[in-house]
């Protein structure tokens, strides 16, 4: 009797578990701003700026690196952390709240530019380098868990990428806290889309 009600409670379980593979499946790639890196993803050099204290965060960001480049599925992408911005690909910064508007509720923003340094939009064409700007207060503030932080980390160099906003689905990378982002970290939706594009 024992036996059989626990195979009846391991049938149940199997069922559970193969359901949400499949809702997990129903989600197409994540979108994506129709623009990359000019040079790819396989040498990005990324840099973070000390001066702005961004150091703080370095934990966060080399994770953030490990984890698009050893997502649990193949992609291109291999990040090398450099000690100069002199023709790097990927920089990072640190600012106060202030900067992003104040009040606003920005957590992080990602901005695309030429190999000029002109900024440029990512839906309308390629660029060679990124800056990730980590807004210090809402990464601090209380409410604002650590594993979260680390997620929108990961999210931003999404965004450098070339991954745009899936806020339809909470669990890709590239939804935003706001729409309620389950994953933290990449998931098989953000990886084919990095695959789709280089
Ligand atoms: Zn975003």
């Amino acid at each position: 009797m024992l036996i059989k009600f626990k195979n009846l409670i391991l049938t149940a379980l199997s069922i559970t578990v193969l359901s949400l593979l499949s809702v997990t499946n129903t989600y197409a790639a994540t979108p994506t701003f129709g623009h990359k890196y000019q040079n790819g993803v396989g040498n990005v050099t990324a840099w973070l700026n000390y001066n702005s204290g961004v150091g703080y965060w370095q934990s966060y960001i080399t994770n953030g690196a490990n984890n698009w480049m050893y997502p649990g599925w193949s992609n291109p992408i291999y990040i090398t952390f450099v000690s100069s911005n002199y023709g790097s690909n990927m920089d990072f910064h640190r600012n106060n709240d202030a900067y992003f508007g104040g009040g606003m509720n920005i957590y992080a923003w990602t901005q695309f530019y030429s190999s000029n340094g002109t900024q440029i939009s990512p839906t309308a064409s390629n660029w060679y380098y990124t800056e990730i700007h980590i807004n210090h207060d809402m990464y601090s503030s209380p409410n604002f868990t650590n594993t979260q932080a680390k997620g929108t980390t990961i999210h931003e160099m999404g965004h450098a990428f070339g991954l745009a906003h899936y806020n339809s689905n909470p669990n890709s990378i590239m939804c935003q806290t706001a729409y309620g982002r389950i994953a933290q970290t990449v998931q098989k939706v953000d990886n084919d889309a990095v695959n789709a594009i280089y």
